[in-house]
């Protein structure tokens, strides 16, 4: 029997650490791949389009949306960003997991789609250092990082719906923890049954 992959989506408010954890986690992990989400908003500095992000206008995003392209999207500080569903879904059918790194509205509407789905919630340790590490990053315009920090006290309100909450504080210790979560998913019966089909059989218990 086949054991579909892990999909894992990864939210938190903006300068909490998510892209930095989950890119080190990728890092590591072979067996995880990332989604690229579409956006409307402009790239950053070294962002290049494809990797971070593929940025579109305003116009191709109307048009994915009324192809039926995304499997969720929402708007999030002003700008559209949205999850392809075709690469998600090809490559959860081959068994490989899948890391979503987007906003709480998407988690949420992944969830409904995937019962299954992992939603992890990234906290700050604290305000002040939420808004030292937006100025610190120094990619936002100042009124850019005023609108983010607004944002996350709603976005923090949020974390209660999901299944885990790493305290990113210490980045070792945060990013101990979402190998940790991603592990304990491969340990499941029926994952380690699909994975480890020999072992099952020579033991009789497949
Ligand atoms: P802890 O003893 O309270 O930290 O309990 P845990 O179950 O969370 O940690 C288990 C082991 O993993 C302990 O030996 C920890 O020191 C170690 N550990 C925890 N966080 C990290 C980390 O960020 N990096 C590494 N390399 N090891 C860690
Ligand atoms: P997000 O994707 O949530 O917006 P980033 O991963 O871009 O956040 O992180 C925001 C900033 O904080 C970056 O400059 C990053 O290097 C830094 N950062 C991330 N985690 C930690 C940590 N545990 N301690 C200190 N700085 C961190
Ligand atoms: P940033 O502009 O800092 O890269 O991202 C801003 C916010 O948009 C973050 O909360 C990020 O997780 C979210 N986001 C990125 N891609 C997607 C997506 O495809 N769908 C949704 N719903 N949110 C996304």
């Amino acid at each position: 029997m086949h054991h579909p992959g892990n999909l894992f989506v990864v939210a938190a408010p903006s300068g909490s650490g998510k892209s930095s954890l989950v890119n080190a986690l990728l890092e590591v992990d072979a067996g995880v791949a990332p989604s690229i989400s579409h956006t409307t908003r402009a790239p950053r500095g070294q962002e290049k389009d494809g990797r971070e992000y593929f940025f579109i206008d305003d116009q191709a995003f109307d048009a994915k949306v009324a192809a039926g392209d995304f499997l969720e999207w929402a708007l999030v500080h002003g700008n559209r960003y949205g999850t392809s569903r075709q690469a998600i879904e090809a490559r959860m059918r081959s068994g490989g997991d899948v890391v979503l790194e987007i906003d709480w509205q998407g988690a949420l509407q992944i969830q409904k789609l995937f019962p299954d789905a992992i939603l992890v919630f990234v906290l700050p340790p604290s305000w002040d250092e939420l808004r030292a590490r937006l100025l610190r990053r120094g990619e936002d315009a100042p009124e850019v990082i005023e609108l983010r920090l607004a944002n996350a006290r709603e976005e923090l309100a949020q974390a209660q719906y999901f299944d885990f909450v790493i305290i990113n504080e210490i980045f070792e210790r945060a990013l101990f923890d979402l190998k940790a979560i991603v592990h304990a998913q491969r340990l499941k019966y029926i994952a380690q049954k699909s994975a480890r089909t020999d072992t099952f059989q020579a033991l009789g218990i497949a």
